[in-house]
């Protein structure tokens, strides 16, 4: 994408142009299998060496050897498996060899999910420990320096994917000192953006991944020491000395090849001071845009090239939604889903506050960045700042009061708030714990009065005396239902209600309660997931459209509107090419303004639209559910699109 400023180098990068060349040319001109003996074999063979040469002069290997492999997911489960098969070789020979498998607590996952699936399918019976980490992300060295005499193989990484911290290595080897212990240190952050020299250390295995620094997926390596125990994970035609199996992934060989090419020679990447300078400056524009930011892990102790953050009030999936919108790709410190975030359990080990570890964002990029890129991110930055503050999101300066149903959903529930903006009084229906900073921010900033607090379950605390609740131009009717809850019905003053806010699972119930053609509001997602009726429509399939029939249907029918069922502050943020083309109907705006579409003569086709086509979905839905027939939306979201 033109616009997109890819800020997430620690999940993945970009190819470095002369690696894609490299790559082209082993494939085209040398694409020798490397084990033949022909003139074209001793070509890609020699291709071959000089890579596993180069690798072994960067890295310092010394007397080591590097195999190529298909990554680190790879390299680790060699590691494994070759101490593995060595603690159970010293065990059969009546030797000491240690009872724990000892692994940071803040490894990537596939350290201990290999070290607990080798343990299990080898028999080996081993006692699995988490080493503790402080408060700076960084190795407990006491409680290795006790666990070090009964272990049987630690596990550390150089440098962490989430957080950047940098580990203390020369402090873990002398932990390590007189343990029986083999020791695996994860390199996959480090390669191009700390020193190695592999052979000065004690470290037996090292697994890096080329795709962490410019080089393809499925292409890594592996660096074992000399002496190290070694048992192959793949056996077969002998290739890499026997040690692993399988025809040479030359194209990945040679595009690896050429980043350290760039590494060796200089003049590729920048300098420490620069992604220092570089750092600095994108932390500074976070700083500005996101007030009470709080940086996860100390900049002394971390890669220059990531920042792990969290802001008061905002998940991560909204702040990951912001910056997406805003074209920045960024990623969430923490497993997230859609209804509730995971805490990291990187920054949970770290003894992080929970709001911390479950809202965090990972920003990173690697050394390739230039001036240009930072300066644009940090620009993109303050626009995303900027749109939660026309938001309200942040609580100061906001900008047009929201006027109507407003629907928030926390843990499966709905909590519905009713606004009316010219009296500034509001009503909120079954508010959620969980929501609560939410909803005052959101009041407070746009100086609403509330009301009155109600539930559908029993009632909450009716302010007036009689059964109707003036909100300026609004009235809220409650209804006492037979199951013993309480159905509010809101109209605008003079008109029929067209809202229903209910806690009954039973629409049935509700029949002769309610005019025939309400829209009911439900009090959890089970119920639906926006707006249904009595009587919902089934949904239909042909709603679902990519995005060359998104332009057909708007090109074919002028009257047709596009809608950006994105939040205000995702809209506000977005791109002017995006925004020129549309209306902002948030999704959580959405109940609201159902009876405007559906009182029309002639209804036009409706074509939602989000990020990445999961709540246009819901709309359009929603939309079908209600009787609207000509209800759309962009199947796969705009990462998909031309929008941009
Ligand atoms: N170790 C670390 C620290 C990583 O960041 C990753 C990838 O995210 C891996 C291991 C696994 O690498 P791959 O998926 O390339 O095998």
């Amino acid at each position: 994408m033109d616009n997109e400023i890819y800020l997430d180098g620690n999940a993945t990068s970009a190819v470095l142009p002369a690696a894609l060349r490299a790559a082209v040319y082993a494939m085209e001109a040398r694409y020798g299998n490397p084990s033949s003996t022909h003139g074209t074999g001793l070509q890609a063979r020699a291709m071959l060496d000089a890579a596993r040469a180069r690798a072994a002069r960067l890295l310092g290997t010394g007397s080591g050897r590097i195999m190529f492999n298909s990554g680190a997911t790879e390299g680790i489960q060699t590691a494994v498996l070759s101490a593995l098969c060595a603690v159970r070789a010293r065990r059969a020979a009546g030797k000491a060899a240690g009872s724990l498998l000892v692994y940071g607590a803040t490894e990537h996952k596939a350290v201990p999910e290999s070290l607990a699936h080798w343990n299990a399918l080898l028999g080996t019976g081993l006692e699995l420990v988490a080493l503790p980490v402080g408060a700076d992300g960084r190795h407990d060295l006491q409680a290795l320096r006790r666990l070090a005499p009964e272990a049987a193989f630690v596990c550390t990484m150089a440098a962490n994917n989430e957080t950047g911290v940098i580990s203390d290595l020369a402090g873990i080897a002398a932990a390590l000192e007189g343990s029986p212990a083999l020791w695996m240190v994860d390199c996959v952050q480090a390669l191009g953006k700390l020193p190695l020299d592999l052979a000065d250390t004690r470290i037996d295995y090292a697994p890096f991944s080329g795709h962490k620094l410019y080089a393809p997926k499925g292409i890594g390596m592996l660096y074992v020491r000399a002496g190290a125990p070694f048992t192959p994970l793949m056996k077969g035609g002998g290739q890499e000395a026997g040690e692993r199996s399988g025809t040479e992934n030359m194209a990945g060989i040679a595009a690896l090849d050429a980043v350290l090419a760039a590494l060796e020679e200089g003049g590729t990447f920048r300098s420490h001071a620069e992604l220092h300078g570089f750092r600095d400056r994108l932390a500074q524009a976070l700083r500005q845009a996101l007030p009470g930011i709080a940086f996860n892990a100390p900049f002394d102790k971390t890669l220059p090239t990531t920042l792990n953050f969290s802001v008061p009030g905002l998940s991560s999936k909204e702040l990951l939604d912001l910056f997406d919108a805003a074209a920045l790709r960024v990623s969430a410190g923490s497993a997230c889903s859609a209804a509730k975030a995971q805490p990291s359990y990187v920054l949970d080990a770290m003894g992080l506050p929970e709001w911390r570890s479950s809202s965090a964002v990972r920003l990173s990029f690697g050394p390739l960045i230039d001036e240009a890129t930072v300066a644009k991110a940090c620009a993109r930055i303050a626009r995303c700042g900027d749109a939660l503050r026309l938001s309200g999101l942040l609580g100061d300066g906001a900008a047009a009061r929201p006027d109507g149903l407003l629907q928030l959903t926390a843990d499966g529930r709905h909590t519905w708030l009713v606004l009316d903006a010219a009296s500034g009084t509001c009503a909120v229906i079954d508010p959620q714990p969980a929501l609560a900073d939410r909803i005052g921010t959101l009041l407070g900033a746009h100086g609403f009065r509330l009301a009155a607090r109600l539930s559908t379950h029993d009632g909450g605390a009716w302010p007036v005396s009689g059964d109707t609740l003036h909100l300026g131009s609004r009235s809220l009717r409650r209804v006492a239902l037979d199951t013993g809850g309480v159905c509010y019905l809101l109209a605008l003053e003079g008109d029929t209600p067209r809202h229903a806010l209910t806690g009954s699972a039973d629409p049935a119930g509700l029949a002769g309660l309610v005019p025939p053609d309400i829209l009911l509001c439900p009090a959890t997602e089970a119920q639906a997931a926006l707006c249904t009726t009595l009587r919902p429509c089934a949904a239909a399939a042909d709603m679902h459209l990519d995005s060359t029939a998104v332009a057909a249907l708007l090109r074919n029918s002028p009257g047709a509107l596009l809608v950006d069922v994105r939040e205000l502050h995702e809209h506000a943020a977005a791109l002017p090419s995006t925004r020129a083309q549309a209306v902002n109907i948030p999704l959580s705006r959405l109940a609201g303004e159902l009876p405007r579409w559906l009182a029309q003569a002639e209804p036009v086709p409706l074509v939602f639209f989000c990020r990445s086509g999961n709540r246009s979905a819901r709309a359009a839905s929603c939309l079908r559910s209600v009787g609207y027939a000509q209800a759309y939306h962009m199947h796969g979201g705009i990462a998909l699109s031309d929008l941009r």
